[in-house]
């Protein structure tokens, strides 16, 4: 594949009625590779017609769907996830070259992406209601599951394509059409992701460019019936109260600030390993990140050292070299990590590794966004540091004297996405189980994710759940159905009422 060619060619469309259109709008943003500062296209916010546009053809795509089989779109469904195979070498180079991410992460996104289309496919056509035990007898009573009609996907740039796959493929298997508003720093990537669905009805997903202004529209937009969002806590927020306007469902993933926990029972060797995967995967860029460590103080300097050591070993540099961590998204996320690292600094946290930009780049990537995984040590709980989410590759480390007290300090966090503990003792894997306050927890097992559970936070985290079971029915609406078979009369509880049930003055 020629990039520059396929860049090209995506430059200026949006994706609509299984089309590449050229926007009319006269409002382009540049499309920046981070690796190198280059410019290797642009992306336009489409107007308020093409969302309109957009916005129809999805509700007829919808009805077509939803009056097929559920086998019918199983396979459909199936030879998506085929398709998206076949383009795998080609979806991952562009996703490298818009986010930055190592090629490998960017394979990886794209099975994963695989396995979540096979899994709702077959798990769509598996539940279609269930069957109650009547009140009255003789009747059948019942429920069914429905479509919510046209979901708007609202991403950010992490996993442009993991997360659109984890809603899309819900809200299709539940029989739905989708309207994708892919994130400012990986539409081209997302606009070509969408031959993905050439075996799906014309219409039934679509992609708009824009920023947040065409975000927003199809949120308030009056036949849009559901959104499925992921990014900000602010954004969230903004989005909750637009469709609370309207009581329009809304699944909110939102920020996290994951503790990961290291206790004297723990590998560790292992627990630095991990450690340096969980802060500094996809440049520290993920929700469920190791956000705070907190570190026991009878291991804390020996975790310390393993740590330094570890993450000393990471190659930086361009995705597509052989390289574990690229640049941050754009230059904007960069200065903000960089003021987070230095408010750290003058807050008392002392630079154990990193701290910087890299010395050693090659000329080309002069331009790029690289920053230094950083690890921080000597962190208080009052630290801003610890207490916002940080999105980017730094580990501060706070020493804490129990697990009890790694445990509250979890717990005082807004935020309540994930947490990681590192233990071999059964009685601190009972007691983090269930006593962290987030929506999953992970033992010796950090960021994990798996098709067939339910993935989202709690408190400021968000509202929901995706992936699932539950991240079926977060697409559908159930409806309940009563039946008398014979159309009897219900004289147990129909006018007149009986002079015996009136009320009888002592
Ligand atoms: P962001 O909130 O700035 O943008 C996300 C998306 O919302 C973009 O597509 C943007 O154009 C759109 N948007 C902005 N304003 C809008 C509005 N008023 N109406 C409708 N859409 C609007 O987020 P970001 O900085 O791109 O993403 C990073 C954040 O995402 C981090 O906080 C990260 O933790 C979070 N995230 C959460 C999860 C999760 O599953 N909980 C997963 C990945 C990322």
């Amino acid at each position: 594949m020629n990039h520059a060619a396929e860049f090209e060619r995506l430059t200026g469309t949006y994706f609509r009625e299984g089309k590449y259109v050229v926007s009319e709008t006269s409002q382009h943003q540049p499309v920046l590779d981070p690796a190198t500062g280059q410019q290797v296209g642009s992306f336009p916010s489409v107007t308020p017609d093409e969302v309109d546009a957009v916005v129809t053809a999805a509700n007829q795509a919808q009805k077509e769907w939803w009056s097929a089989s559920a086998l019918h779109r199983a396979e459909a469904m199936h030879a998506t996830a085929r398709r998206l195979r076949e383009l795998k070498p080609v979806v991952a180079e562009l996703l490298t070259r818009e986010t930055g991410k190592p090629y490998k992460e960017s394979a990886d996104e794209v099975d994963w992406s695989i396995s979540a289309i096979d899994y709702y496919a077959e798990l769509g056509r598996h539940s279609v209601g269930s069957v109650l035990g009547p009140s009255i007898a003789g009747q059948m009573h019942y429920t069914l599951k429905e479509p919510m009609g046209t979901v708007v996907v609202i991403l950010p740039a992490n996993f442009p394509l993991l997360l659109l796959i984890w809603e899309a493929a819900a809200a299709l298997a539940a029989g739905n059409s989708v309207i994708v508003k892919p994130s400012e720093w990986a539409s081209l990537t997302t606009l070509k992701f969408m031959e993905v669905f050439d075996d799906l009805p014309a219409g039934l997903v679509q992609c708009v460019t824009g920023g947040g202004s065409v975000g927003a529209q199809l949120v308030e937009h009056r036949h849009t019936h559901m959104v499925g969002f992921t990014g900000s806590v602010p954004t969230g927020q903004r989005i909750a109260k637009a469709c609370a306007e309207q009581f329009k469902p809304c699944l909110i993933e939102a920020s996290g600030n994951d503790a990961f926990i290291v206790t004297p029972s723990a590998p560790i060797e292992v627990a630095a390993r991990a450690a340096t995967f969980a802060a500094f995967f996809n440049c520290g860029q993920v929700c469920t990140s190791a956000e705070r460590i907190y570190v026991h103080e009878d291991v804390h300097d020996r975790f310390v050292e393993l740590f330094v050591q570890e993450t000393r070993k990471l190659r930086i540099g361009h995705g597509l070299d052989h390289v574990d961590v690229g640049p941050m998204e754009h230059a904007g996320e960069r200065d903000r990590f960089e003021g987070i690292v230095a408010r750290a600094v003058e807050q008392g946290a002392k630079v154990e590794m990193g701290g910087g930009r890299p010395a050693d780049l090659p000329e080309e990537l002069s331009g790029g966004y690289f920053v230094e995984p950083t690890i921080i040590t000597g962190v208080t709980p009052d630290m801003d540091v610890v207490n916002n989410e940080v999105f980017g590759p730094l580990a501060p480390i706070v020493k804490v004297s129990s697990v009890d007290e790694a445990i509250e300090l979890t717990n005082r966090s807004a935020f309540g996405l994930g947490a990681t503990v590192y233990t071999t003792d059964a009685a601190e894997i009972h007691k983090a189980t269930n006593e962290i306050v987030s929506g999953m927890v992970w033992i010796n097992a950090p960021i994990l994710d798996n098709d067939a559970g339910p993935f989202g936070g709690r408190k400021m985290s968000g509202l929901g759940r995706q992936l699932g079971a539950e991240g079926l029915d977060t697409f559908r609406h159930t409806k309940l159905v009563m039946v008398d078979p014979l159309a009897s009369e219900h004289d147990f509880w129909w006018f007149p009422y009986s002079t015996d049930e009136a009320w009888q003055q002592a």
